[in-house]
C-alpha cells in the first residue's frame, strides 16, 4: 500500500512516498521557498536527486507537481494508488492525542488551536486541503507532535500560574517533538527487547528536546507551552527567568515582539557565541580556543545534564539514555561532554563505539560498565507518520 509523508512548512513541503508495511521508501522531495521568488524543488529517486527551479506559487502548486512527479517518474500508475496521505501537524492542543483521519469539520476543529503555533499550524492545514483537492479519495491522516506527550500528568503539564491562564487560556505544558521521541524510545526498546523501561531521550537538533518515558509512555517533557521552554537551543533560550523580559523591554524600549524574536532566533548557542547557532561552526571555534563559543557549549551542556538528572530521579532510575537529531546523531564530542558529567550515576561513555557512531550509524555507546545502556538512534519521524496514516486505514 501506498502511503505519503507529508510536512508542510510555511514555505516548504517535504515528502517522503512509503511502500507499507514494509517501509520502504519509493522516492522523496524537498519542495522550498514556496510563494517566495527562486523557488524549486529536489526529488530523489533510486538514489539519484535532480534539482528543478520552479515557481511555486502556493502549497496547491507543489502539490500539483509533486503527483506529476510520481506519475511521470512511473512510481505509480494511477492517482488512486495512493491509499493515504499522513501530515505532521505541529499542534493537537488536548484534544488531540492520537493521530486521527481528517476532514474538513476536523480542520475546522484543529484551526481553533492555530494561536497556539501560528508560524506552524496553518502551513499544515493549508497542505491538508491542497491534498485533499488533487487526491480526494486518498485517507488524510493528522499526525501531531505534541501527541505523544499527551500522557503527562496533571502535575507535570501545569505551570504553578492562576487557574484561569489554563482553564480559559490552555496555559499549559504541551511538549513538542513528539514524533522523534515516540520512534526513538519504541526502537531502543525493540533493541533491548523490552516492553518495560526507563528511557531518557534526547533529540539534539537546532531545536532540542529532552523525554522521560516509561514504559513506552512520556511522563515528562522539557518544552512546555511553547518551543522556547527546557534546554539551551541553536538560537533558542531554553529556559529563563521570566522577570528578565520586562527589565529588557524597559530597558531597551523593545516590544514585546522583538523580544520574543531574540530569545527565539538570537540566543541560545548563537546568543552566547555570536558565531552561529551550528554546531559545526562552533566547533571551529572552540579549537582555536574562541572563549564565548567554549561558554555557549558549557551552557548547552549544564542545561542537558540538568535535565537527565532529573529525570533520572522523575522515572526512578533509568535504563537507556538516547541520543538523536543533527548533534545528537552526529557530534561525538558533544555526547562525550554530556556523559562524562553523568559519572556520579554511573553513566560511562565508551570513546571508541562514541567516536564511531555518526552520520546515520545506530548503536550503543556506552562502556560495558555502564549502569545505563546509552544509544545513538537516529530520528525518522517519517515512518511514524507513515505507521499511523497505515494503521488508521
Ligand atoms: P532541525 O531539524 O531542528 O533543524 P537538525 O536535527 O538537522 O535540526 O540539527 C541541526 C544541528 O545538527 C546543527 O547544530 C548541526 O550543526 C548539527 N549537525 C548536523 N549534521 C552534523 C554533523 N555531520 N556533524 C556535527 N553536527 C551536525
Amino acid at each position: 500500500m501506498y502511503i505519503l509523508s507529508v510536512n508542510s512548512g510555511s514555505s516548504s513541503l517535504k515528502f517522503q512516498m512509503y511502500d507499507m508495511p514494509e517501509e520502504k521508501v519509493l522516492i522523496s522531495g524537498t519542495f522550498e521557498r514556496i510563494g517566495l521568488e527562486n523557488s524549486f524543488y529536489t526529488i530523489k529517486l533510486n538514489g539519484e536527486k535532480v534539482r528543478k527551479e520552479k515557481n511555486l506559487e502556493n502549497h496547491e502548486v507543489a502539490v500539483n507537481i509533486l503527483i506529476d512527479e510520481l506519475v511521470d517518474n512511473k512510481v505509480i500508475n494511477s492517482l488512486d494508488e495512493i491509499a493515504g496521505v499522513g501530515h505532521r501537524i505541529v499542534h493537537g492542543g488536548s484534544k488531540y492525542s492520537k493521530s486521527i483521519v481528517l476532514d474538513k469539520n476536523i480542520l475546522d476543529d484543529i484551526s481553533k488551536l492555530n494561536e497556539l503555533a501560528p508560524l506552524h499550524n496553518p502551513a499544515n492545514i493549508s497542505g491538508v486541503y491542497a491534498f485533499m483537492k488533487k487526491i480526494p479519495n486518498a485517507v488524510q491522516v493528522g499526525c501531531f507532535d505534541t501527541a505523544f506527550h499527551q500522557t503527562l500528568q496533571e502535575d507535570k503539564f501545569r505551570y504553578a500560574v492562576p487557574d484561569l491562564w489554563y482553564e480559559k487560556y490552555g496555559v499549559r505544558k504541551y511538549g513538542f517533538h513528539g514524533m522523534s521521541h515516540k520512534y526513538v524510545s519504541e526502537r531502543v526498546m525493540n533493541i533491548i527487547n523490552k516492553t518495560k523501561a526507563n528511557v531518557i531521550v534526547c533529540h539534539l537538533g537546532n531545536g532540542g528536546s529532552i523525554s522521560a518515558v516509561k514504559d513506552g509512555k512520556c511522563i515528562d517533557t522539557t518544552m512546555g507551552f511553547t518551543p522556547n521552554a527546557g534546554i539551551v537551543m541553536g538560537s533558542r533560550s531554553g529556559d529563563i527567568d521570566y522577570g528578565i523580559i520586562p527589565y529588557i523591554m524597559k530597558k531597551t524600549g523593545m516590544s514585546i515582539t522583538e523580544v520574543d524574536n531574540e530569545l527565539n532566533k538570537k540566543s541560545g548557542l548563537l546568543g552566547i557565541s555570536k558565531v552561529s547557532s551550528d554546531s559545526r561552526d562552533l566547533d571551529e571555534k572552540v579549537k582555536e580556543n574562541h572563549k564565548p563559543s567554549i561558554l555557549a557549549y558549557e551552557l548547552y551542556v549544564n542545561s542537558i545534564v540538568g535535565y537527565i538528572a532529573k529525570y533520572y530521579v522523575e522515572l526512578g532510575g533509568v535504563d537507556v539514555l538516547c541520543f538523536t537529531a543533527g548533534i545528537g546523531e552526529n557530534a561525538p564530542n558533544i555526547r562525550k561532554l554530556i556523559i562524562d558529567k553523568l559519572s556520579c550515576l554511573g553513566i560511562k561513555i565508551d570513546e571508541e563505539k562514541n567516536n564511531e557512531c555518526r552520520f546515520g550509524k545506530e548503536g550503543v555507546i556506552s562502556s560495558t560498565d555502564s549502569e545505563v545502556l546509552v544509544y545513538v538512534i537516529p530520528t525518522d519521524e517519517e515512518v511514524v507518520i507513515a505507521r499511523d496514516t497505515y494503521s488508521l486505514i
